[in-house]
């Protein structure tokens, strides 16, 4: 017998059918014997209207009903399938975050999770009772205010709720069959990966990769929780495999380059004769820092005359604010011209076998100069190296270095 957490994604509790079907994965595992735990979001663009309503009664809304509003969408469908489960006679109840409670801080939008009592939940297993959890949502007790966890939150739940019960495994339901080598709607050749490590995963997602949120990552690698993404649109009498993310030490064939990820949400921002002098770098930084702007790449060309230029990126969404903050500044930072580009992205490459590999990234460069891309700025890091590239070149660049690494299924 074993402990499991599933998770099934909103296109997975689209409709009642499919919530139907969802319960038939439920009952193979549970009739295994094993103790479940089944997390669940809103179903398919709920949240999306939701988010919309709330928007619509008031632009300048308070952040604490925004998620008394958008919390409802996983209500209903961890409510739906409790029904839906008791219908072909497993025993289930619904859990909403406050009931477990799901503890969190106090940041209404995107709150984190501080602790989980998994003692209600076993005890229910105990009654031989399937718990379904509401996704994305939690409590802050000092207030008493239900709070929800940013968007893609449900993942976070699972992982969180597998690390609170002790759980052997969480399964992650979703419309693909893993975790891809890239995005196989772009590159067509793209491998669906038999496991990848928590640290490969955690800058997949970070750099765009969409399947799981980061912040699922980083909870699963702290607490050390083997997590499967899997398809929910296998046959719940025979599923098939999905990608295992797992320890480092678990992966016998470990490659240089794991994967390509790729974002096109980044906006690049460039001062021109900036003061070359201590304190200049502060000077840009921390007033967006203290704004909450996240600056991601950064470029310093080195001086001759004591002027530089500095480029950045941010996201897409924070462009505009970013450059606001920077007019505001211009008398204290002291540059000439602020010049921005929005049709940028981001192209990645990420595998832990980079950590003793020289010249992975310089063969990217000769391989996307050979194809006419133009590199705007460079990042490495021990796993992961990252090109700015024009936005109409994404496609290509990622297409190259999917090839040049040997990523292509044959
Ligand atoms: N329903 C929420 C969202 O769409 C949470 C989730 O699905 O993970 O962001
Ligand atoms: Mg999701």
């Amino acid at each position: 017998m074993a402990r499991l957490v599933m998770k099934f994604g909103g296109t997975s509790v689209a409709n009642v059918e499919r919530i139907r079907n969802v319960a038939l994965h439920v009952k193979r595992e549970a009739d295994e014997g094993h103790q479940v735990a089944v997390v669940v979001s809103a179903m398919a663009g709920k949240t999306n209207e939701l988010v919309a309503w709330c928007k619509e009664a008031s632009e300048l809304h308070d952040q604490r009903e925004y998620d008394a509003i958008v919390a409802s969408g996983e209500q209903v469908t961890a409510g739906l399938l409790a029904v839906a489960l008791q219908k072909i006679g497993i025993p289930a109840r619904s859990w909403l975050g406050w009931q477990i409670p799901i503890l969190t801080s106090g940041a209404h939008g995107s709150a984190r999770i501080q602790s989980i009592d998994g003692a209600p939940l076993v005890r229910g297993f105990e009654r031989g009772e399937v718990a379904v959890i509401a996704g994305f949502q939690g409590i802050h007790q000092p207030t008493g205010r239900i709070t929800t966890l940013g968007r893609g939150g449900s993942d976070t739940s699972a992982v969180a709720v597998a690390a609170a019960i002790h759980a052997d495994r969480c399964d992650i339901y979703t419309d693909v069959d893993g975790v891809y080598t890239t995005d196989p709607r772009v590159v067509p050749k793209a491998r669906r990966m038999e496991r990848i490590s928590f640290e490969e995963m955690l800058e997949m997602a970070s750099l765009g990769a969409k399947v799981l949120q980061v912040r699922s990552v980083e909870v699963a690698m702290v607490h050390k929780v083997r997590t499967f993404v899997r398809s929910s649109f296998d046959d719940p009498a025979r599923p098939n495999s999905g990608t295992l993310i797992c320890n480092e030490e678990d992966i016998v064939e470990a490659q240089i380059v794991t994967g390509i990820a790729f974002s096109r949400d980044e906006a690049q921002i460039t001062l021109r004769g900036v003061a070359d002098k201590p304190g200049v770098a502060a000077a840009v930084f921390v007033p967006l820092a203290e704004a909450g702007v996240n600056v991601d790449m950064i470029v310093q060309v080195a001086s001759s005359d004591s002027m530089t230029d500095m480029t950045f990126t941010v996201p897409a969404a924070e462009f505009e604010h970013a450059r606001a903050i920077l007019e505001k500044s211009k008398p204290s930072i002291g540059y000439a011209s602020l010049a921005g580009a929005k049709d940028v992205a981001k192209v990645s490459a990420i595998g832990i076998g980079m950590r003793s590999h020289a010249g992975v990234a310089a063969r990217a460069f000769k391989a996307l100069a050979d194809k006419g891309v133009n590199i705007r700025a460079i990042t490495t890091s021990e796993i992961k190296f990252s090109v700015l590239i024009d936005e109409a070149y994404t496609e290509l660049a990622v297409r190259t270095l999917h090839s040049l690494y040997g990523l292509d299924a044959a």
